[in-house]
């Protein structure tokens, strides 16, 4: 989020004031997250949450015919590809990720002001660095969103005291005391470091929840998970909190166990990417129902038919939100599968999807058992066409990385020192390959620890081998 000379910045204050720049921080965005038209979405959005299916179709098709029509007349993209077209939704050609990369401009509509832009910036679970352009006028559309779709779903609201485990590094990675988190008055938010969670230092991170009265938490599953993991394991008492709302990552049926055991409530697992095409939240019923807000979802096959209730197929969805960049049957680049039960008692008519995949929990190993995830690194570098982290063993990783245009060395010490910044102490050997390998199911990991898959350490031994002569030493 923020930039590399302000972090600079950062690092440099005491921590007093860093709290005091992120509260400041923190009314910026307010003005800008609940500002004109937040109060009117909420509204409309709890509307939405108690209509029929029928209803909610008939809702989607009049965003949607608004979206296409922009896409068709305004967006350059959508203008060439669709040329001489069959205008039926489900014969539009599907866009793919790369597309988007390549040439952002060329999806956003005509006539925008580039200051009425947001910059969105994602690592992509296959570590390919992505730009998404949002209106302003949508940010109070999507925290409209998710107020009512996510957390008033568990039974919690914006206004009660939490704390968030993400990807930002809020205290530095070298730092071995407390305190791990820093506190955004403003929001009564304690934003918690994702990478110092261990057995030594798990009882300071429960006593600052306690101390700072957060009422829920939010961020990746896997990080939340260790934490409870970790209290478990040293006995610590419960710590009671209204729920947990977890998203980024695969929630696993054991991290759901730990943090439901440590935390005395239920574990809720959300889904959304920040291209914000299509997003889902678990019911407290424990079905994961689609947010119709946000947008369309289809299920397909390889060869872009539909998947029958049941069947995985790829995540093809178009935004209802984002007017400025439509994204029009967008290829997410996850795997889920409509389930074949559609019935919930909940009260929720929203379709229910299973089966979701595609966010693995990519982590690094460090020599003291920590683990090091959502390596978001690559997102500061557009010029690296995507990248691998591969730990061959504890405290040293090859970074494989595909150059992509423009690019330059420098922007591999820029990864190596990002990751460097949330680990510590790391050898990292940069190798600029042609191609990251895949995995058996043809999808890219960001991190593949060797250890535990001894069957792909040929692969990788043999493609590090032949590229010798160019790796060097960036740690
Ligand atoms: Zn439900």
């Amino acid at each position: 989020m923020i930039h590399d000379w302000k972090m600079e910045l950062y690092w440099r204050l005491p921590a007093a004031v860093q709290e005091f720049a992120l509260s400041l921080y923190a009314g910026h965005l307010e003005r800008l997250y609940y500002g004109p038209g937040y109060q009117a979405w909420t509204e409309q959005f709890r509307i939405l949450q108690t209509r029929t299916a029928p209803e909610i179709a008939e809702w989607q098709q009049q965003r949607l015919r608004r979206i296409v029509k922009i896409a068709a007349t305004r967006v350059p993209y959508y203008r060439e590809n669709w040329q001489g077209m069959d205008s039926t939704f489900s014969a539009l050609p599907r866009v793919e990720k790369q597309s988007l990369r390549r040439s952002e401009k060329k999806f956003l509509a005509e006539g925008v002001c580039s200051k009425a832009l947001w910059t969105e910036k994602t690592s992509g679970t296959s570590g390919t660095a992505l730009r998404i352009y949002w209106p302003k006028s949508m940010l109070p559309q999507w925290w409209a969103l998710v107020e009512v779709a996510i957390r008033n779903v568990a039974g919690v609201a914006q206004d009660m005291p939490r704390a968030m485990f993400g990807g930002r590094t809020v205290v530095h990675g070298s730092q071995t005391t407390p305190p791990y988190w820093r506190f955004n008055r403003r929001w009564r938010q304690l934003y918690m470091s994702s990478y110092h969670i261990s057995k030594a230092t798990v009882a300071d991170y429960v006593k600052a929840l306690r101390h700072y009265g957060s009422e829920w938490i939010t961020g990746y599953g896997s990080v939340i998970a260790a934490l409870a993991q970790s209290a478990i394991e040293v006995g610590l008492s419960p710590l009671k909190m209204r729920a947990v709302i977890v998203s980024g990552d695969t929630l696993l049926p054991g991290m759901r166990r730990s943090i439901e055991k440590f935390f005395e409530c239920k574990c809720y697992d959300s889904y959304g990417q920040c291209e914000a095409v299509c997003m889902a939240m678990e019911c407290p019923q424990g079905r994961l129902h689609t947010v119709p807000g946000a947008g369309i979802w289809e299920i397909l096959r390889e060869d872009g038919s539909p998947c029958r209730p049941g069947e995985v197929g790829e995540i093809v969805a178009t935004g209802l939100l984002n007017d400025a960049l439509p994204l029009i049957r967008y290829r997410v680049g996850d795997y889920a599968a409509w389930a074949e039960q559609q019935d919930c008692p909940c009260g929720n008519h929203s379709p229910i999807v299973t089966d979701l995949e595609g966010r693995m929990d990519d982590y690094l190993l460090t020599p003291d058992g920590r683990k090091i995830g959502r390596l978001a690194a690559f997102k500061r570098s557009p010029s690296i066409h995507s990248a691998q982290v591969v730990q061959d063993r504890p405290g040293h990783a090859f970074l494989l990385l595909r150059p992509g245009q423009n690019y330059r060395r420098r922007d591999a010490d820029a990864v190596c020192a990002d990751i460097s910044e949330r680990i510590g102490e790391y050898e990292i050997e940069v190798v600029e390959v042609p191609e990251i390998p895949k995995t058996a199911a043809g999808k890219n990991r960001l991190v593949v620890r060797l250890a535990e898959h001894p069957e792909l350490r040929p692969t990788y031994e043999r493609l590090i081998k032949s590229l010798a002569s160019v790796v060097e030493r960036a740690a």
